[in-house]
């Protein structure tokens, strides 16, 4: 499904990632962790396809085509979702709007008519359900005077009605409280099947009792320095990071 190779950006001039390679296959949950001001949120902004970012070498495949070549709109359309990409505040435009508009961005990409509004009204009660979201928020405006958590689940809540093929979750290194913990890692195990793929990104390993990896990435100093399974995880939170650098 995804495909790095040799990957290296730029911040301001100044290189963060050194060469990535990683390949994520369908049906696979891939961590990446590392400390912080390694290049983890730098990663996913690449793959999302923001400005500020300069890729200086190497390549991303996407289902075989080239995501470098196309636009965050693009990306998104091809089925990739990055978590904190939405949570910004939308002023005037109510969540339910802003979903089935991108819902049927989605929908035109794969030549399928606008979606009936009695069905648009059921996959959102069924998404609902999983992240135990309040119906209230749903004709607010995205994600104004949403709390953290409100925000939190409101994002899982549209990684759920869009239905990534790729779904991409930093969580940053601003710890999340255990509740908005447990709506994402409910929201990623409840969607996650053998046709998608998510890159969960890490700092500490909480979040990673709830989600089980097939692959845990260490990110260290703009490449990754080691890969494994779960069990590695486990590794770093007991002895930290600093053996591997
Ligand atoms: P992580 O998510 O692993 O903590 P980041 O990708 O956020 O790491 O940051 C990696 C490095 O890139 C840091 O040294 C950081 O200061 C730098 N960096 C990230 N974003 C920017 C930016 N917008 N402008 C300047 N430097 C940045
Ligand atoms: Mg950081
Ligand atoms: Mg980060």
């Amino acid at each position: 499904m995804l495909e790095i190779r040799n990957l290296h950006a730029n911040v301001e001039g100044n290189e963060i990632l050194k060469g990535i390679n990683l390949t994520i296959k369908a049906g696979e949950i891939h961590a990446i962790m590392g400390p912080n001001g390694s290049g983890k949120s730098t990663l996913a902004n690449v793959l999302a396809g923001r400005d500020l970012y300069e890729v200086t070498e190497g390549e991303i495949l996407f289902e075989g085509k080239d995501l470098l070549e196309m636009t965050p709109e693009e990306r998104a359309r091809e089925g990739i979702f990055l978590a904190f990409q939405y949570p910004v505040e939308i002023p005037g435009v109510s969540n339910m709007y802003f979903l089935k508009t991108a819902l049927n961005e989605k929908r035109k990409h794969l030549g399928l008519p606008e979606i009936d509004a009695a069905d648009f009204l059921a996959i959102v009660k069924e998404k609902m359900k999983i992240v135990e979201m309040d119906q209230s928020l749903l004709n607010r405006p995205v994600n104004e005077g949403f709390s953290g958590g409100e925000k939190k689940r409101n994002e899982i809540f549209q990684m759920a009605v869009l239905e990534p093929k790729l779904a991409i979750l930093d969580e940053t290194d601003s710890g999340l409280d255990i509740d908005a913990l447990r709506v994402v890692a409910e929201g990623v195990n409840h969607l996650h099947n053998d046709r998608n793929a998510f890159l969960v990104i890490t700092h500490y390993q909480r979040l990673l009792q709830y989600i089980v990896p097939d692959f845990v990435h260490v990110l260290y100093n703009g490449k990754i320095v080691k890969s494994g399974g779960r069990e590695l995880a486990l590794e770093l939170e007991e002895k930290g990071y600093d053996w591997l650098k």
